[in-house]
């Protein structure tokens, strides 16, 4: 799950990371107060709050002298669309702005805390290549890109942290303040369940004090459930609908672009129901997993789920009972067909646990589903039915 840019600021003050004062904006009579609520004598800079980055690059970033200029800001973005190289075509909806208290920049770095699988812990990267792609530098000046690693028991550690401001060439000051950032960064980090934490730019201001100019989190949806202050902080209106709408399910759904959408149980069965579709050269609407304990409920659910994407020409069902009973799932496909008037072909494959059972129970429905035993036929069958 990410967090909107004011939203990590705010979780940064509360680690004690220094970052600009703010002002929100919602609609436009926000300005005055938003206005009152930080130093605005140098001007201030506006931003569009939505869950990308690169937006700078598309006028969502921009320097304010005056409250007139901060009113053609928000009338120019509130209510639109922003689109960056970050997002799809259609962009993320823009609902809020805020106003940050001027910063004089002198140099720009970058500095993120990740999950490091390779070298299993938690590292920090940090270049003096900041405001920039950060790909683009690891790919052309690798060198530029410096790390550190946050191992257990590394007796090391500081002496590492000290090396590494001595060659982003800190003085001793600066030197105190990034050990502070490092630490509380991963502090934060640790406490918040976090997968991604980004500063880009983590700017030396005009006085030579570092600071936090831009802030960026991705939280770990597994640990959701118990980071309550951060799910509180979660805005819907940055995520896929129907994405959203499953995980409030506990379905795992991702939306694609084709027309044939898939119920599959198990996220392997599902992946090999999408290759097999392709075989055919048909195209998966979605990957969506009901998972190996799905219920009658929880089918009914996934139904509804495809069928609101209206690209949607017919359904592969692919269910391998193990734990699951297929007569329930099928009791689950008939409940759905009845109540939510489905009017594309279905193909059903059941396997396994009860499988006789519930072809048994669809044959007799007189609904209009198409039973099939191998997963092959199943998918040419449907390949041919969206055609
Ligand atoms: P992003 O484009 O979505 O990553 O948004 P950022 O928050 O990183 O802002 C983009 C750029 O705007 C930064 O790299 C800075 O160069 C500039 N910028 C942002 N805030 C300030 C500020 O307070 N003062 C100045 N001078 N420039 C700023
Ligand atoms: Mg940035």
């Amino acid at each position: 799950m990410n967090l909107h840019e004011f939203q990590a600021k705010e979780l940064f003050e509360s680690y004690d990371l220094p970052v600009s004062k703010r002002g929100l904006i919602k609609e436009l009579s926000d300005i005055d107060s938003a206005i009152d609520s930080i130093d605005f004598s140098n001007g201030c800079v506006a931003k569009v709050q939505a869950h990308t980055g690169g937006r700078g690059k598309v006028g969502g970033v921009k320097l304010c002298k005056n409250k007139e200029e901060i009113e053609n800001f928000a009338s120019s973005w509130l209510g639109k669309n922003i689109v960056t190289n970050q997002t799809d075509e259609a962009g993320l909806p823009v609902n809020i702005i805020t106003i940050d208290e001027l910063t004089d920049i002198e140099s720009e770095l970058y500095m993120s805390l990740i999950v490091d699988r390779a070298d299993k812990c938690v590292s920090m990267i940090v270049s003096k290549a900041g405001g920039m792609n950060i790909e683009e530098v690891a790919e052309t000046n690798p060198e530029k890109i410096l790390k550190l690693r946050f191992k257990k028991n590394n007796q090391a550690f500081d002496k590492e942290l000290d090396n590494l401001s001595s060659k982003l060439g800190f003085n001793s000051n600066q030197s105190t303040q990034f050990e502070k950032i490092v630490l509380n960064t991963y502090k934060l980090f640790m406490d918040k369940d976090l997968s991604l934490l980004e500063i880009n730019p983590l700017v030396i201001t005009r006085k030579g004090d570092l600071h936090c100019l831009d802030a960026k989190i991705n939280v770990d949806e597994n640990a959701l459930y118990r980071q309550e202050e951060i799910l509180a902080k979660r805005d819907a209106s940055q995520e896929d609908q129907r994405e959203y709408e499953a995980k409030q399910h506990d379905l795992s759904y991702v939306a694609l672009d084709g027309n044939i959408g898939c119920m599959v149980n198990g996220a392997g069965l599902a992946m090999g129901t999408m290759d097999t579709i392709k075989l055919y050269d048909g195209e998966p609407a979605n990957f969506l997993d009901v998972g190996g304990t799905a219920t009658k409920e929880r089918v009914g659910e996934a139904f509804k789920l495809i069928l609101s994407d209206k690209n949607v020409k017919g359904i592969l069902v692919n269910i391998f009972g193990g734990i699951v009973r297929c007569d329930l799932i099928a009791e689950g496909i008939i409940g759905a067909i009845t109540d939510i008037d489905v009017n594309v072909p279905i193909v059903v494959r059941l396997q396994g646990n009860m499988s006789d059972e519930g072809k048994l129970l669809l044959n007799n429905s007189g609904l209009n589903v198409i039973g099939q035993d191998s997963l092959m036929e199943a998918s040419k069958k449907i390949v041919e039915l969206v055609k």
